[in-house]
């Protein structure tokens, strides 16, 4: 049984049912046929942004799925000839990097997902029915008990292994202290970022070489970024994002000056003339958390999965594809037949501590403040990392390996290699120590 068939609860329901006879989603939402935004699932308003690696294990898992995407209308968006990326240190080079995104709406991807898994007769979909607890077991959990939304009512439902999968608002926490066992520890780092979305209708004389803009936050003077990119249905997708408390406006107009406030025009730019095809959707609970269930001793049939166990900062866009890793995780452990909670959730704490470690290394410093809040070690780190970023502007090759970690189809030591570090820490040791200056929130326009 899968609690939630988000986008995590789906991809467990699909691994599970190669090991298990019949998987059921029980999902509180009413599950639509049209691939639309759900309320249990507020954040599908946004801007999704589907990392390489992740599209990798989706057609992996879904053969032939990025072909449905595109045959949708979804562009394919080389993430360096056809995007413009803006970061605090200056724009990267445009050139063809092999390093592709199927530009998508997240209520897209989870309908597609999802009609694959409706024509499986091992699955079953029990929506409009909310979990609210566990039932206790022999072998630890013997189920769990749900409430009818539509009239309140109690039924339980038993399972032999249940998972969950309901999202960063998980009770999972709450469920097993309810049953006897303890609740696990949690590390939070939070950015203080917040979004705000607007959709827009492409003009059809739109004449720009790009599909999708990133303009980047860079700790610590530039607080505000924003991406624009086109997606399925002639559309685009707008989001404005401010760090460090400095959050972006929901009101239409507001919203457009804080557009131009950014350190590259090309979004304002776009949008200003635009037809609006939506209001301005705003968000803010963006902090890293990551509920530390690989050291809590779990009941041996329960696991905890996706953003239920480890939320990442939305705006480094790796979220769905941390939920296909901890499916591809589960899908190893099932190969095993002992302690399969405590397996999978240390299988599943090292799939995704790329992302979390990359997520948290940058926001730690949001969190810190000031380099002058920062310790010596990682002020030093910060002034190595100003340099790569530099370097990224300036030369293809690092460009390159950059949008591969960011894809996670590298691992961020490949930013470490000689031809990389080398440089970089001989810029750090040739430059003055900046002067220590206090988090700004005025943009400063660097290109
Ligand atoms: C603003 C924002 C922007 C994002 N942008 C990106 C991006 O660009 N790229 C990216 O990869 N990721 C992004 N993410 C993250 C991404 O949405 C998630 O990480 C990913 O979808 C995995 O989520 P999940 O399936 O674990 O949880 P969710 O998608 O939240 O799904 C949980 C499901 O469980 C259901 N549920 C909850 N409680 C219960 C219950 N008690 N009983 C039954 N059902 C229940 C919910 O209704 C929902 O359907 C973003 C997130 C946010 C907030």
């Amino acid at each position: 049984m899968v609690v939630g068939a988000g986008v995590s609860g789906l991809l467990s329901a699909r691994v599970l049912s190669e090991s298990f006879d019949r998987v059921t989603l029980v999902e509180r939402d009413a599950l639509p046929e049209e691939a639309v935004a759900r309320k249990g699932v507020p954040q599908a308003r946004h801007l999704h942004s589907l990392a390489a690696r992740g599209s990798e294990i989706l057609e992996d898992l879904f053969p032939g799925f990025d072909a449905e995407l595109a045959a949708a209308g979804c562009p394919l968006l080389d993430q360096a000839s056809d995007a413009v990326t803006v970061l605090a240190a200056g724009r990267l080079p445009r050139f063809r990097s092999g390093i592709t995104m199927r530009a998508t709406s997240r209520a897209l991807i989870e309908r597609r997902i999802r009609a694959r898994l409706e024509g499986d007769p091992r699955i079953d979909f029990l929506p409009g029915r909310e979990v609210v607890g566990l039932m206790p077991g022999p072998m630890g959990v013997s189920g769990v008990r749900t409430r009818l939304r539509v009239d309140g009512s109690a039924e339980k439902l038993s399972a032999d292994l249940v998972v969950d999968a309901s999202g960063a608002g998980s009770r999972a926490p709450r469920w097993l202290e309810e049953i006897g066992h303890a609740a696990p520890g949690e590390t939070v780092v939070d950015a203080r970022l917040g979004y705000a979305t607007r959709w827009y209708r492409m003009p059809e004389d739109f004449s720009g070489d790009w599909t999708g803009v990133a303009v980047l936050p860079g700790w610590p003077e530039t607080t505000r970024g924003g991406t624009l990119r086109r997606v399925e249905g002639g559309l685009w997708t707008a989001v404005l994002i401010g760090t460090g408390g400095d959050y972006p406006p929901t009101d239409p107009e507001e919203f457009v000056a804080f557009a131009a406030s950014l350190h590259g025009p090309a979004i304002h730019d776009a949008i200003k003339g635009a037809e609006p095809a939506s209001p301005v959707y705003g968000y803010r609970r963006t902090a890293n958390r990551l509920r530390h269930y690989e050291k809590t001793r779990l009941p041996g049939n329960f696991l905890v999965a996706g953003d239920a166990a480890c939320v990442l900062n939305p705006s480094y866009g790796q979220g769905m594809t941390a939920a296909a890793l901890s499916a591809m995780a589960l899908r190893k452990c099932l190969e095993g037949d002992r302690n399969l909670s405590r397996r999978f959730q240390r299988r599943q704490r090292r799939a995704v501590a790329p992302c979390w470690t990359a997520t948290t290394n940058s926001d730690a410093q949001w969190a810190a403040g000031g380099v002058g809040d920062l310790g010596s070690a990682r002020r030093i780190l910060y002034r190595i990392s100003e340099e790569v970023m530099k370097l990224a502007v300036e030369r293809e090759d690092v460009a390159r390996t950059l949008l591969g970690v960011k894809n996670l189809i590298e691992p961020p030591t490949a930013l470490l290699r000689p031809g990389i570090l080398l440089p970089a820490l001989a810029r750090t040791l040739k430059r003055r120590p900046a002067k220590l200056r206090p988090l700004a929130s005025p943009q400063q326009k660097t290109s």
